[in-house]
Parts: C-alpha cells; sequence; structure tokens
C-alpha cells in the first residue's frame, strides 16, 4: 500500500494548547543576604569538612535546605543538639539572640554568622536607641526567628512587639523616649499604617537611621503591585514559613489581583489553575531559587502555549561580604 497516499488525517493532530501570558515580576527570588548565608554554608562544608551544622533552616526553603542537607549540613533548632567534635555551627540569615553566640562561646564552639547584615544592621539601631535612652517598639510577627534574634540583642522588658495597627492603637509602653525598629520583611503598606498609629499615640517617637524593611522586600513588592492588575492568577513561589514570601501573596491581592497563591516548587503547582486565564503572574520570595520558578513554567507549559514577558521595577546589585574567616587563609581564626 502506497503510505504517501493516505496522509494522516488532520483531524488526530494534537489539540492547540490556549494561549497564556505569564508576567515573571522582578526582581524575584534570591536576595544578597540569602545568597551570601547559602555560600557560608557551602565554603565551610569546603573549609572545615562535614558535618557542618547549621542553627535553623539557613534560609526558609526547603529545597535550598535539603540540598546543603546532602552536601553535610546538618541542621538543628538549639545548640544543645550539637555534640563537642570540633566541627563549626552556622547562625541562619534571620539573625539570632545574643544568648546564642555566648552558648556557643561557654563550649568554645567554632560558629560563623550568617545573620544579613541588613538584619545585623536593625539589631545595632535597636542597641543605639536602647543606650541612648529609649524604650524600642519592635513592629514584626511574634515567633519569627529574626524577630526572636532582635529581641534578643537587648535585655528582657527592653522591647515591646508590635505586629499590627491594632496593637498600635493600644500598646502601652514605659514612660520615656520612645523608639522603633521594625522586622526587615513586612509588608510596606502594613508597615506604614502601624506607624501612623504610633506616631499620632507617640510623636516624638524615634525612626532608624535608613528604612528597616529591607531593598530585596521593598523590590520584590514593587514588582508584584507592578503586574496585579494585569494578572488573573498570580503565583508566589516560596516557603510558607517564609514571611517575605507570604508578604507578596498578600499584597499581590489587595494591589488588584484577584487570587494569589503561595506554592514552595513547581511539583506542588496544579497548572490547571490557570484553565480559561489569558494573564497569570510569578514571582518569588527572598529565599526561593529561580529554578523553583523555572519548575512553575515548566508546569504551565505542560497545558498551555505559554508567552513570556518580564516586567522589571528595579536592577539589584547588592552583594554582602563573607565573614572573614571564609574570606582569608586557611590560618585565620573564626571570629
Ligand atoms: S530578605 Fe532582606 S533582610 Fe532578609 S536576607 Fe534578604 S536582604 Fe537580608
Amino acid at each position: 500500500m502506497d503510505q504517501t497516499a493516505n496522509p494522516r488525517p488532520t483531524g488526530l493532530q494534537a489539540p492547540a494548547k490556549p494561549p497564556l501570558t505569564v508576567l515573571l515580576a522582578g526582581p524575584r527570588g534570591f536576595c544578597a543576604g540569602v545568597d551570601r548565608a547559602i555560600k557560608i554554608v557551602e565554603l565551610a562544608i569546603e573549609r572545615y569538612g562535614t558535618p557542618v551544622y547549621v542553627r535553623h533552616e539557613i534560609v526558609h526553603n526547603r529545597f535550598v535546605v535539603e540540598g546543603l542537607q546532602a552536601k553535610g549540613a546538618v541542621f538543628v533548632e538549639e545548640l544543645d543538639e550539637i555534640p563537642d567534635d570540633g566541627q563549626p555551627v552556622i547562625f541562619s540569615a534571620h539573625g539570632v539572640p545574643r544568648s546564642v553566640p555566648a552558648a556557643a562561646d561557654a563550649r568554645q564552639m567554632l560558629y560563623l554568622d550568617a545573620t544579613c547584615p541588613l538584619v545585623s544592621k536593625v539589631h545595632r539601631e535597636a542597641e543605639r536607641h536602647f543606650a541612648g535612652g529609649s524604650h524600642i517598639l519592635l513592629i514584626g510577627h511574634a515567633g519569627h526567628p529574626e524577630v526572636v534574634g532582635t529581641m534578643g540583642q537587648l535585655p528582657p522588658g527592653a522591647v515591646t512587639l508590635v505586629e499590627d495597627a491594632e496593637q498600635a492603637a493600644t500598646v502601652q509602653p514605659p514612660p520615656g523616649p520612645l523608639a522603633y525598629a521594625t522586622q526587615t520583611t513586612l509588608s510596606v503598606d502594613d508597615t506604614a499604617e502601624v506607624l501612623d498609629v504610633l506616631r499620632r499615640r507617640f510623636p516624638e517617637l524615634s525612626a532608624p537611621v535608613k528604612e528597616d524593611i529591607c531593598y530585596a522586600t521593598t523590590n520584590r513588592q514593587a514588582a508584584v503591585k507592578a503586574i496585579a492588575e494585569r494578572c488573573e492568577l498570580i503565583v508566589v513561589v516560596g516557603a510558607a514559613n517564609s514571611s517575605n514570601s507570604v508578604r507578596l501573596r498578600e499584597v499581590a491581592e489587595r494591589a488588584g489581583c484577584p487570587r494569589a497563591v503561595l506554592v514552595p516548587r513547581g511539583r506542588d503547582f496544579d497548572p490547571a489553575l490557570a484553565d480559561g486565564l489569558r494573564t497569570i503572574g510569578i514571582s518569588a520570595g527572598a529565599s526561593a531559587p529561580e529554578v523553583l520558578v523555572e519548575e512553575v513554567v515548566a508546569r504551565l507549559r505542560e497545558r498551555f502555549d505559554v508567552t513570556i514577558e518580564d516586567v522589571t521595577v528595579a536592577e539589584e546589585k547588592i552583594i554582602f561580604n563573607l565573614p572573614r574567616p571564609l574570606r582569608t587563609p586557611r590560618t585565620a581564626t573564626v571570629e
């Protein structure tokens, strides 16, 4: 039989995938503090061998944590889980209370501090205001490791946590001068609202020299706002315990996107969520690597004819120095 005389009927061709425009919000994903923290763990493994202990998830992302575990990092929540084997411990990017390095010193542990320099800056500002006689109002979320770390820079009772505008309206700090500090990863708009309330009640409230909400948080929220009104759905790639990722999802909906979802990675994302939609957006929290964004895009391509549009609102060129022991020759002492 002459096959060429009987070409494949066009009716059997795969149906065309529906078109979908995907707006990629930029900046998104890794910030300089997260990048530095991960490098510290990797370089410490190279320098000191395994295991290298890490107190708390180095950054709030399971993919990152599991990747470092595979290289020999051992994650613990407290120092007393670490044996006296001479191997170093690294403090996570979120910062630690002063009691943690003190306990490490007491055990003569080798430690490296991966606290983001922008979190350390908040610590120093809070200390400066406290030394000047002020009580500190810390705007942030109870229990978040960064908040625990910042409160733990000062003696008990020196800091009062204010979580939202409602608490700002009722908080009763001790009499005397007041200053505020904030968690670095808050919603810019919510924090402005909390500060409005506090400033009305305490007009003499002192501010940090430079805004505490960091450049990465601010830029990622601005990028999500820039795409929100054009999107019928925004997918934020990030972990449920990542403060800045959770804020991005909230910002997306408040800025006019009817629906925003937080997904840890591509395999957890159901592309059918975009059925019937024409334009969706994607962003990623500061602790989510770009490969996880690519996974989500790949899931979408399985189902749609995807057109990507980059919407970038800011360029980021910040790089933070590594701790000195990882910059200098092997004989260096650990700070
Ligand atoms: S989100 Fe901001 S404060 Fe947190 S690690 Fe990144 S740069 Fe530092």
